[in-house]
């Protein structure tokens, strides 16, 4: 059998070489049969669960709730060894999940028990010289950052720095730059990405357009995409950081918050807003924004001011930075790897009104939550954050061969309200998720009331449950049908992938 699998990477055929097919594994799995044959692509490129890399890789998660047992983990080093493993994939029908950065809280969606593990840790081309920056989906935020900060230029990304390249783009991706330049799917003008027929494919304007505007927004449903060819834009200092409030600032916060979401004054200026109960694990409760200014500033600009005049400041991290600096790797209190998570998220469009009713709703379901499981869970930390969307980031697409995402602008500026429950083990999902979900009910009732409610979901933020393509419109919806049935007739990356929201 060994003979069989140490074959060297032919570009087309079948992968299992001579007509050796299946009848050579009886008495395997078909993932163990994946993974036998992977390990013909490489050295080292395969691991097995004593393995420190297994150990490694398989907790490589934000959310401890993710962490999974998988036949092997596959670590490709090209874009070749990607298309090998999906050629494999399809011949031995083998279940596999595609992980990039582990960023994405839902348990599933990026590994599963008994799977194969393809996971995008040794894809970390990072070219950020000339015009576009060529960046492998191995790589995390930080460190794309730390190489643009070098050359005075920066990529639209994550505002967290151990987020992934891969599901955040793949999914919109909205970074501080959204206002003036698009999500960053908007700023990608080349895929590199293997398709399920293992062919590894330029998606772009005028190559395969189609599969193009599907990626952006389309998660992974179409293929693993191995390389993001996206714009580098001019960037030296920044002024931004983080001012923490008392609990009570909350509607002085929330007031300023509407104010610049409403006047939109300046497109490179923008922030987000946490309201956080860790009273549970002694943090107490308290308020975060986070501001950003894209242009370098030695005093406070008028623009941000009334966010420094709010009363019962705390903390203020907020001067001039180097972008990275700005982005740090892991937001203290909850580093990748520690807590488990749940989230839920609704748009709707802009509204002082909803933004206050959300926050009493938030704080309400938090002292229900508690009062009905006194004693019975772990303590956790309770999360509502605001995340305004400006015209800018909704209208880019039009001047960019267009998104999936099926927003356009013409509802006026939107908010993104996400709502995170954290613990400290990896059970309790059920019960967490459950009340998530009444509580995001409720505000979507109260939006829905206000005749404000947008039925868009953000895909990186979505709940198992949530169904983010089929709010994207029904054009859309139909047009990234018709992509997945063109460049995935057999479905390999809805069947036999596992994770991801159905299409
Ligand atoms: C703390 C935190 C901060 C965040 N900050 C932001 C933010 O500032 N802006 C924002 O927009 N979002 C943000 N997010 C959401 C984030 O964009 C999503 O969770 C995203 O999915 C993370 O990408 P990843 O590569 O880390 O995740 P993964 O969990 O590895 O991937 C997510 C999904 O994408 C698929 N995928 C990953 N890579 C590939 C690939 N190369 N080809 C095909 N499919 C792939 C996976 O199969 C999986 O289904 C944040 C999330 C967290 C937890």
């Amino acid at each position: 059998m060994q003979a069989a699998l140490s074959h060297g990477l032919a570009a087309s055929g079948p992968v299992l070489g001579n007509g050796f097919g299946l009848a050579g594994f009886t008495g395997f799995s078909r993932e163990e049969v994946c993974c036998l044959a992977l390990r013909g692509v490489a050295m080292n490129t395969v691991s097995w669960s004593d393995s420190s890399t297994y150990t490694n890789e398989t907790h490589h998660y934000f959310s401890v709730a993710n962490v999974v047992q998988p036949r092997c983990v596959f670590s490709p080093e090209t874009a070749e060894h990607v298309s090998y493993a999906v050629r494999i994939f399809n011949e031995v029908n083998c279940n596999f999940a595609v992980r990039s950065g582990g960023h994405l809280p839902v348990p599933g969606s990026n590994g599963k028990d008994g799977a194969v593990l393809l996971v995008t840790s040794k894809l970390k081309t990072l070219d950020v010289r000339g015009k576009t920056a060529r960046i492998g989906p191995g790589n995390t935020w930080i460190e794309v950052y730390r190489e643009t900060d070098k050359v005075g230029k920066v990529v639209l990304g994550g505002r967290l720095g151990s987020v992934g390249v891969g599901g955040l783009v793949l999914g919109g991706g909205i970074s501080f730059q959204g206002p003036e330049h698009g999500f960053a799917c908007d700023t990608v003008v080349n895929f590199q990405v293997v398709t399920a027929d293992g062919q590894i494919r330029n998606a772009n304007a005028t190559s395969n357009p189609d599969l193009f505007w599907a990626l952006k927004g389309g998660g992974n449903r179409f293929g693993i995409v191995t390389r993001f060819d996206m714009k580098l834009y001019p960037l030296s200092k920044v002024y931004g950081g983080t001012i923490t409030y008392e609990y009570s600032s909350l509607p002085y916060l929330l007031e300023q918050v509407d104010i610049f979401h409403r006047q939109e004054k300046d497109p490179k200026t923008s922030l987000f807003v946490n309201v956080m109960d860790a009273a549970d694990i002694g943090y107490g409760q308290f308020l975060e924004v986070v501001l950003y200014y894209g242009r370098p500033s030695f005093g406070v600009p008028a623009v941000l001011r009334p966010f420094f005049e709010i009363p019962g400041i705390v903390a203020n991290t907020v001067s001039l930075k180097s972008y990275s600096k700005l982005v740090p790797s892991g937001r203290e209190g909850l580093p990748p790897g520690v807590f488990s998570h749940t989230w839920r998220s609704l748009t709707y469009q802009r509204s002082a009104v909803i933004n206050k009713e959300i926050s009493t709703i938030f704080q309400e379901e938090v002292k229900r939550f508690r009062i009905v499981n006194k004693g019975n869970l772990q303590p956790g930390i309770f999360t509502l954050a605001y995340e305004p969307y400006a015209t800018g980031i909704l209208t880019a697409s039009q001047r960019t061969h267009g998104n999936a995402l099926g927003l356009d602008g013409r509802k006026g500026t939107l908010m993104l309200s996400l709502l995170t429950y954290s613990w400290i083990n990896r059970t309790e999902s059920a019960t967490r998720t459950a009340a998530v979900k009444t509580s995001v009910e409720r505000m979507k009732g109260f939006s829905l009331a206000m005749n404000k409610h947008v039925d868009f979901i953000y895909i990186n933020a979505a709940a198992p449950d949530q169904r983010p393509f089929q709010s994207y419109g029904k054009e859309n919806l139909r047009r990234l049908r018709y992509v997945r049935s063109k460049y995935d007739p057999k479905g390999v990356f809805s069947s036999l992938q596992a994770g991801g929201f159905p299409l």
